[in-house]
């Protein structure tokens, strides 16, 4: 019973503050709860120990513990990756002996064949992978992926690291030290940064484990019940001698009778039979599922988006900024945009041979803006002023491109196409086959 307790607790706990330490950064989670304990655990509380140590050791204890906080969140290591592997591994050794006489063919196949997987897909999402760096060799080759859709992403912007144009819904990650294609986000649980070539394997990664860890708690309920029927019989044959009147002695009610009706009890008769090895790898299993399955559903609705979550937090800004209604939208000028490119229905703005300020098409040069394989291009441009009033007098990314007269003030993303969503198949699609 308080065994039971105790993991559960300790389980429950650790569970959500990994949860709130690596996802509650997310946009998703920006004005939640969730948003706010993570702001509490990474900001408030680290800052506030800070200023404590500051005035009673003069700061000696927080520089060498910031220093390894710093190594561990903005460099790269092993350690998250180790600790990730050896407690699959260790759950493993634990349960699997302990209930293997016990399980049916079949199961032993199942395990044989989900077991290696997280461990594969991790090594393959972890590995060093050409088509989500970029480098000089695959530059001109990335910058064919995606056309620049002049709200997240603008042609002519380069890296002041690697000395390239940066190819539209890239990043250069400060970690890994390169240019990422299609960044999503760079991954501590795989020590890499997730991109156009390894984001599939990531997806899989996810699903294997999410998986794997639902099967184990699966396989623990169903090799413990029949233990713990077969031991708890002596409490049936017990209450035998104390019957209350139309009840089964072998029944589970009859066994909770004798210990308690709740579900610490129901736990506890389990720890019981398996001990640790077996139902406590298996509560465990029972309590963390939920972790790799959530942020599969989250990289799920991400792909449903057409986005990134490097692209949600940049969504997530604009959203913010058009709440406050510093956000303008306006029209490409025709003559500026792609050819055979799918357009959406046009809309109803007035042509570009009526803009008050006509101005010489400046499109940027081929390596600048190369034709791309994409089947979409954007119509809008988007830009934020300072003042809240309309553009006036437009910068020079966007000079030469959007119909002056073009620009009305926005309130929300619905107003905005996002070029890079293509219905969920054919995300789905891009993500998995590129
Ligand atoms: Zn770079
Ligand atoms: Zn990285």
């Amino acid at each position: 019973m308080t065994l039971a307790r105790n993991i559960i607790i300790f389980t429950v706990t650790l569970s959500l503050v990994t949860f709130v330490a690596f996802f509650g950064r997310l946009p998703a989670f920006r004005n939640t709860p969730i948003g706010f304990l993570h702001r509490l655990l990474i900001e408030h509380i680290p800052s506030a120990l800070r200023k404590l140590d500051v005035k009673l050791t003069n700061g000696r204890i927080t520089s060498g513990g910031s220093r390894l906080g710093h190594h561990l969140m903005y460099e790269k290591h092993l350690a998250v990756v180790i600790f990730f592997l050896g407690l699959v591994t260790a759950c493993a050794l634990l349960f699997l002996p302990s209930v293997w006489h016990v399980l049916r063919w079949h199961h032993k196949l199942t395990v044989c064949v989900l077991l290696p997987q997280p461990y594969f897909f991790l090594y393959l999402s972890a590995k060093r992978n050409d088509q989500t760096y970029i480098n000089a060799l695959n530059h001109a080759e990335q910058m064919r992926h995606y056309p620049y859709d002049r709200v997240l992403y603008y042609p002519g912007n380069a890296c002041t690291t690697c000395k390239f144009l940066k190819p539209a819904r890239s990043k250069h990650c400060s970690i890994c030290k390169t240019c990422v294609s299609r960044m999503d986000h760079h991954c501590i649980w795989v020590n890499n940064c997730l991109g156009r070539g390894n984001y599939k394997w990531f997806l899989a990664l996810l699903l294997s484990t999410t998986i794997l860890i639902a099967y184990g708690a699966y396989l623990a309920y169903t090799s413990l019940t029949p233990m713990a029927a077969k031991h708890y019989a002596k409490y049936a044959r017990w209450y035998t001698y104390h019957p209350s009147p139309g009840s089964d002695p072998l029944s589970w009610a009859t066994r909770f009778e004798v210990k308690g009706h709740n579900t610490l009890n129901y736990i506890s008769i389990y720890l019981d039979v398996g001990g640790f090895r077996a139902s406590g790898v298996g509560l465990l299993a029972l309590l963390t599922w939920p972790l790799p399955f959530g942020l599969l559903a989250y990289h799920i609705y991400l792909i449903w988006a057409g986005m990134t979550t490097n692209e949600s937090g940049k969504w997530a800004d604009w959203r913010d900024d058009m709440a406050e209604g510093v956000v303008f939208l306006g029209h490409r000028r025709e003559d500026t945009m792609r050819e055979n490119k799918f357009f959406p229905q046009p809309s109803d703005h007035s042509s570009s041979s009526s803009s008050p300020f006509p101005t010489p098409p400046e499109t940027p040069p081929e390596d600048e803006e190369p034709h791309t394989t994409w089947p979409l291009e954007s119509r809008h441009i988007l830009i934020r002023t300072p003042s809240g009033q309309p553009p006036r007098t437009l910068p020079s990314r966007i000079r030469g491109v959007a119909k002056e007269d073009s620009f009305e003030r926005v309130w929300s993303l619905a107003a905005v196409e996002n070029v890079y969503d293509l219905g969920f198949w054919d995300n789905l699609r891009e993500a998995l086959l590129n």
